[in-house]
């Protein structure tokens, strides 16, 4: 649940003497129905969501009207890119040739996209993103365009039942962005926040946590 989350956020904050308003929360909705992101998450006050995919994105963003933050935290296609200046902040940025079509496609509707470059810190052969020492180069592209606007870098962990498992790759990427992207970070999951926070994340990205009971495994989405 939202208020679970939030308590969870707080405290870690308070252990790593942060101020909580420096951490957004992204409350990453796929899977869940425009109703149920209401309930859960909208009627409560909370603003950021998050999405994988545009396709999913498209039907839940007309049902949900204007009053929202979207954030795109899934792989995205060149060829999806003229759906995505509603986005407050997409994520997932991985290639000079994502960057130029974002590039083209700004110029040609007057719009400038805030973006993090995704990084594959852990090197993981199935997952998206940029190696580590592609990083440089890629912001540096990212610089020269003008309708492409670096916020920051995102990574997503490897999967692990021990938290502790993602402090390196969080410490990783936090050293990255401190280099190359004003320090800001995109890290930290439902198992993993409190670690990601620690680290100095910026923004953490939830999806399980913020729709369940604590402890309690997902159920199937309402909708299907
Ligand atoms: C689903 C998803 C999340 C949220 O994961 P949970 O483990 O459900 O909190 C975060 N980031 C990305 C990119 C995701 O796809």
């Amino acid at each position: 649940m939202l208020a679970d989350v939030r308590r969870r956020i707080e405290s870690a904050c308070s252990a790593a003497g942060r101020d909580p308003s420096t951490v957004t929360l992204v409350a990453v909705t796929k899977g869940h129905g425009p109703e149920e992101v209401r309930s859960a998450l909208l009627d409560r006050g909370h603003r950021d969501l998050g999405e994988n995919r545009v396709q999913e994105w498209q039907g839940k963003a007309e049902a949900l009207g204007p009053d929202v933050a979207w954030h795109l935290v899934g792989h995205l296609q060149t060829n999806k890119v003229r759906f995505c200046t509603p986005f407050a902040l997409i994520h997932s940025v991985d290639s000079e040739r994502l960057a130029d079509a974002l590039e083209a496609e700004g110029t040609r509707r007057g719009h400038v996209f805030p973006v993090l470059l995704q990084v594959n810190v852990a090197g993981e052969a199935q997952k998206y993103g940029v190696p580590p020492t592609d990083v440089a180069e890629l912001a540096r592209h990212v610089a020269s365009l003008a309708h492409v606007r670096l916020e920051g870098l995102m990574t997503i962990a490897p999967y692990a039942d021990d938290p502790e498992r993602a402090r390196p790759v969080f410490r990783t990427l936090r050293g990255l962005a401190d280099q190359h992207a004003s320090g800001r970070t995109s890290m930290g999951m439902s198992g993993d926040l409190e670690v990601a926070i620690e680290e100095g994340a910026t923004w953490v990205r939830v999806g399980r946590a913020a729709f369940e009971p604590a402890g309690v495994p997902p159920e199937e989405p309402a909708w299907t």
